[in-house]
């Protein structure tokens, strides 16, 4: 059992197990509570293992690629900038999270 893929969140994690699991690589999504430093809440954490070892450079090579493609195509493409507070937002926002300007719309 071994660790591939640390995801944002529970819907990445399970997008990417079915990514792996399409390819015949039997992948399980795990949460973990990972204790911060004095005084922080604990963090939600949720990864991806595949259950079998001798997959994992498979797996981990299958993530790479897809989360270089796909994942930035489900999560609404490339990043953007934020003309209000001048704030770098991620593709899956659609208003700034900084100041909550909406997104502009997209050049093309
Ligand atoms: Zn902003």
């Amino acid at each position: 059992m071994k660790r591939v893929h640390n995801a944002r969140h529970m819907t990445e994690a399970h997008l990417v197990r079915g990514l792996l699991e399409s390819h015949g690589i039997d992948a399980v999504v795990r949460g973990d509570l990972l204790t911060g430093g004095w005084g922080e809440l604990p963090v939600d954490v949720c990864a991806v293992w595949v259950t079998d070892d001798a997959r994992y450079a498979d797996a981990d090579r299958l993530i790479r690629d897809f989360l270089k493609g796909a994942l930035a195509r489900i999560h609404g493409g490339a990043g953007w900038h934020c003309s209000r507070c001048g704030e770098d937002i991620e593709g899956q926002f659609t208003a700034c999270w900084q100041c909550g300007a909406e997104r502009p719309p997209s050049p093309e």
